[in-house]
């Protein structure tokens, strides 16, 4: 029997609600095949700030490091709690991206997917997503602005300043680009290069390289976009996308924009991966607003679950019957409240429900 080690980090706000239903997930999943998780809670995030201290206490780096897998909830906390803690150990500064360093986990993978029949969750109209939204944004997740040298101080004038550097290597995106076009190569090879080499001297670099690896690649048809084209062909024409690559910051928000064609961030998981390490996560952040409430949508963390089936442990059938119990719970009419009006013609569910139904649909699959 084979036996992994999974790390749980429920992070904030929502997080532990839709973690529960991920976990009812990975259980029955272990139930009916020849496979152990082992799963191991720790502390992450805000919560873990208020707890011991740290929002990345040494315990869970250790742990972290010892496991197969990490399945992680969103963590962040509202303005006002954001506050009461020291900027450098806030959640995302303290926790999110040194987990990310740490694991050195460069490809982040974003499916965002909409089936023709779940149009209307989509604030676009039916004849802009046609048969089907479909694509994956591959997101360079250790480099760039968000990890370059930063200065904060006061100039000569006595002005407070503010530097970030962004700085990418050849090596980085290289290694970024190539995941790209083998992921074009299993798909429809057609990539989408994101950039903003108008502006930016990085996004040359970048794109010098995206032509230098498709020499090696020349069945991949390539589109090269500028970022704030992109953003408005996501609105006006999304289906012409399947394999889009892109650096750091830019994956931040034009993913955040995907979630929001699909009709909610709750539609949207991630997979993080690196030469030795994934880890699996909510796009979205930790939903303050909603959080305590039961009405979140668990469908991104229990499809990061599903991408950890495939992409970690190779149990490529069980992550696919994981994506169709979710799709079946939409197709019997069902909804939580983020993808639909009140008086929409859904069934409108709560979190666990959602949960209970994708164990139940899951039960009844093969
Ligand atoms: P958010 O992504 O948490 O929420 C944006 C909107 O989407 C909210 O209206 C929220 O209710 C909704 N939403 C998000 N996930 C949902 C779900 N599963 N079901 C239903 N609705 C959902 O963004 P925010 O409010 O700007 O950020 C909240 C906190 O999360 C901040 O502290 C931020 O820094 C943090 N954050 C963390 C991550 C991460 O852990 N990877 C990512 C983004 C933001």
């Amino acid at each position: 029997m084979k036996s992994y080690k999974i790390t749980i980090l429920a992070g904030d706000g929502i997080g532990p609600e839709i973690m529960k239903e991920a976990i009812k997930v990975l259980k029955l999943v272990e139930q009916r095949n020849d496979v152990k998780f082992e799963l191991q809670e720790a502390a992450f995030g805000g919560s873990a700030y208020f707890d011991t201290g740290h929002p990345f206490p040494e315990e869970t780096k250790m742990i972290c490091d010892e496991s197969d897998a990490i399945l992680k909830g969103p963590i962040g906390l509202n303005h006002e709690d954001s506050e009461k803690i020291p900027v450098d150990l806030r959640p995302e500064r303290g926790a999110l991206l040194p987990l990310r360093k740490r694991l050195n986990t460069y490809a982040n993978f974003r499916p965002v997917s909409l089936p023709r029949r779940l149009a209307h969750f989509s604030p676009l109209k039916p004849e802009i997503i046609g048969d089907g939204i479909d694509m994956v944004m591959i997101r360079e997740l250790v480099g760039g602005l968000y990890f370059g040298e930063k200065e904060v101080g006061v100039n000569d004038d006595g002005l407070r300043y503010v530097k970030e550097t962004l700085e990418y290597n050849e090596a980085q995106i290289e290694q970024i680009v190539r995941v790209a076009f083998k992921q074009c190569m299993r798909r429809k090879k057609v990539l989408h290069n994101i950039h903003k080499s108008n502006v930016l001297k990085s996004s040359v670099l970048w794109n010098e390289v995206v032509g230098e690896v498709a020499v090696d690649f020349p069945e991949v048809e390539i589109h090269h976009i500028l970022v704030d084209a992109a953003a408005t062909a996501l609105c006006l024409n999304p289906t012409q996308f399947d394999v889009m690559v892109m650096e750091n910051m830019f994956g931040d928000i034009l993913s955040d924009q995907a979630g929001g064609i699909l009709g909610s961030l709750g539609l949207m998981p991630s997979a993080c991966i690196g030469e030795t390490n994934a880890y699996y996560e909510p796009s979205h952040g930790s939903a303050p607003d909603i959080a305590g409430q039961n009405i979140a949508n668990p469908y991104s963390m229990i499809g990061s679950v599903a991408m950890m089936l495939e992409l970690s442990f190779d149990m490529l059938d069980e992550s696919k019957n994981v994506w169709n119990a979710m799709q079946s719970v939409f197709a019997d009419g069902f909804s939580t409240p983020d993808l639909s009006k009140p008086g929409a013609d859904v069934k409108m569910i709560k979190t666990d429900e959602f949960g209970d139904r994708v164990i139940a649909a899951l039960s009844g699959s093969a």
